[in-house]
């Protein structure tokens, strides 16, 4: 029988070490909330392939419409010969994206891009070369949005020079004493230090940070944002590649904050676990393109157009915006018991399924440590967990929106049972 160790050490003898995997859980198959590796034991996924398996493992819709797709043709090329499916996601998504403006969309393959080509429409449209992130935020690892990323370790050290005329502003942070006047003071600062307004074509905020550790921008913040993009001409991209497609408890988390973005950029959960990505915004500024400035050889692949739209159908017929609310009420719950028992649960954030808790010690310092432990224990325990966070110190939960309500309990279960076992009861 392989074995998952087989399959590590043969991965580390021809895989760069710089793509790393968190378990060495070799899977075999997987359906909805679990997956089973090649030694045949079953694991509840707490991850979903990062936040990708919203509508859980092997759906039977989405796999059906792939593969009535992949009789059909598997690539033809968007912008050589199109098909409808392009067209009717793009309308699809035009027509639920927040906000009453006119919209256009894009299609591409990964998150990274989508955001790549929400900088160059945001250029093309101002004139201007500035852009503005935040501090914890996580775009991607292309040249670009790896410079847009605020996290060193790993995604930035030691691959600079970054690209220039990025900035970086803190991300008002509650917990961490960050205040939304902060915030914007430092703002006043940036464009009075750094970079004067009319300069800068974008500012880019993930409306839940989500590598960074699950803090949600307050919605205040999101509003002085949209306003100072107004005062200076400057366009606003919301990231919703994590925190997309029910994921919060709204299609877009962006419903919560009561503003329009200009730009919006969609991955992950668009497709069911189809590398198709997106973006959407308003029609004028999207057109401010040339024919050919946009694209890719397989950016809307039909497989991930007609999955994107089988993922749409499935959150409206299966409530999954209502599931994500339910998820995070039960699993907030749970967490508050668990923080009476291990007082190291400092911080537990809940916006529908997209849930965090952040381990710190009596000193208030991060528990990198626990946290790797906790990871490692719960894979032996038969539990996917993943770890986020600046300071690597914070556990997030991402189950499929499908999960079944038993399977979810009995994941809590299994952490509640590593955290006796790590920290005794
Ligand atoms: N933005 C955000 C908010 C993300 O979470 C990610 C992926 N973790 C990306 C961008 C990059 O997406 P991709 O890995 O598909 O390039």
């Amino acid at each position: 029988m392989t074995t998952n160790q087989d399959l590590q050490d043969r991965k580390d003898a021809v895989i760069a070490r710089g793509m790393g995997n968190a378990s060495a859980v070799y899977v075999e198959r997987a359906e909805n909330a679990c997956l089973w590796d090649v030694e045949g034991n079953r694991y509840i996924d707490f991850g979903s392939g990062i936040a990708v398996n919203n509508t859980g493992h092997s759906h039977p819709r989405i796999v059906a419409a792939v593969k009535a797709q992949l009789d059909k043709f598997s690539h033809t090329c968007a912008m050589v010969t199109p098909y409808a499916s392009f067209v009717e996601l793009a309308e699809e998504l035009t027509r639920r994206a927040p906000g009453n403006s006119p919209k256009k969309a894009i299609f591409v393959t990964t998150g990274a891009e989508a955001i790549e080509n929400a900088i160059k429409v945001a250029r093309v449209k101002t004139g201007r070369s500035g852009v503005i992130a935040f501090k914890g935020g996580f775009h991607g690892r292309t040249n670009l949005t790896m410079g847009l990323t605020g996290k060193v370790a790993p995604y930035k050290a030691g691959f600079g020079p970054f690209p220039n005329e990025i900035y970086h502003a803190p991300f008002p942070n509650a917990f961490h004493g960050i205040s939304v006047d902060d915030s914007v003071q430092a703002l006043k600062d940036l464009f009075a230090c750094d970079i004067e307004p009319s300069r800068v074509a974008a500012i880019i905020f993930e409306p839940v940070q989500g590598e960074g550790g699950f803090y949600q921008v307050p919605p205040e913040f999101a509003r002085v944002l949209r306003k100072v993009c107004d005062d200076h001409g400057i366009m606003l991209i919301a990231d919703e590649i994590q925190t997309g497609f029910a994921r919060t408890g709204k299609l877009f988390a962006t419903e919560y904050l009561g503003i329009e973005p200009d730009l919006m950029t969609m991955a992950k959960g668009i497709a069911g676990g189809f590398p198709i990505a997106a973006l959407v915004g308003k029609a004028d500024v999207m057109d401010a393109a040339n024919p050919g400035g946009l694209g890719g050889t397989y950016a809307g692949s039909p497989l991930g157009c007609v999955a994107a739209l089988e993922v749409l159908k499935l959150i409206d017929e299966e409530q999954l915006c209502q599931k994500a609310l339910a998820i995070g009420e039960i699993m907030k719950s749970r967490l508050q018991a668990l923080q009476q028992q291990f007082p190291v649960i400092a911080d537990i954030r809940v916006l529908g399924a997209m849930i965090a808790m952040e381990l710190v010690d009596d000193a208030g310092q991060p528990m990198v440590e626990l946290t790797k432990a906790l990871v490692g224990q719960a894979k032996e325990n038969g539990l996917i967990l993943l770890s986020c966070g600046v300071r690597g110190n914070v556990i997030r939960f991402l189950p499929a929106l499908t999960i079944e309500e038993s399977i979810l309990e009995e994941g809590m279960l299994i952490l509640e049972n590593c955290l006796k076992e790590l920290q005794g009861d």
